[in-house]
């Protein structure tokens, strides 16, 4: 299973990712996770990385699409992997396209997780408090949701035209929203 999660800030893309991959026994790679990982490593990728992450903006594509292509080339990601958080750019996309083509294999399934603007807001500014991160201040929030708008959400119709988009509800309770992961993505795999 080669799998994207996609979905606008705070829509609950890492909680999910955890329980999928788990459960389709694939790693779940995270571009923010790994970013901040090298920032409290304080690792170069770290310190480049973070100007843009405080400030709401994404980290250059050349940075983010090779930490990638390092990340999916390990030997776990052989069998499969979902990615989440990228791509998020027309230039990720087709960076991924000649990853994924290079070993043979092709995308199953991009998966959206619609929510409620209001509500994201709210789930941001709670995961502030709880997680302590830089880039969840509500001016950062808002210019997060800017960019997702502007450069991600357009690959939802690149993804639709390939015949690759489930949208599933992402609102509810967690475990909700990933049952209705799992049937959306049971139908794919049956059909
Ligand atoms: P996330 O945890 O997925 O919300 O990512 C946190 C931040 O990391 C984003 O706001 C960006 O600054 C950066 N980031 C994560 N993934 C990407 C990506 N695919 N392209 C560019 N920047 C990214």
């Amino acid at each position: 299973m080669r799998m994207i999660l996609m979905g606008p800030p705070g829509a609950g893309k890492g909680t999910q990712a955890k329980f999928v991959a788990e459960h389709f026994k694939i790693p779940a790679i995270s571009t923010g996770d790994i970013f901040r990982a090298n920032v409290s490593q304080g690792t170069a990728l770290g310190v480049e990385a973070q100007r843009y992450m405080d400030a709401g903006e994404y980290v250059p594509d050349e940075v983010t699409n090779l930490m990638v292509r390092n990340r999916i080339d390990e030997a776990d990601a052989l069998p499969g992997f979902l990615l989440d958080g990228y791509p998020r750019t027309l230039a990720q996309v087709e960076e991924l396209d000649g990853m994924i083509a290079f070993t043979g294999h092709a995308l199953d399934a991009v998966v959206v997780l619609t929510v409620d603007q209001d509500e994201i807001v709210g789930r941001l500014l709670q995961r502030a408090e709880v997680e302590g991160r830089a880039d969840d201040t509500e001016d950062v929030i808002r210019r997060r949701q800017e960019v997702y708008a502007e450069q991600t959400e357009p690959l939802i119709e690149v993804y639709r035209g390939r015949g690759l988009i489930i949208e599933v509800d992402g609102m509810g309770e967690v475990a909700d929203v990933t049952q209705r992961i799992f049937d959306a993505l049971d139908v794919v795999s049956e059909s």
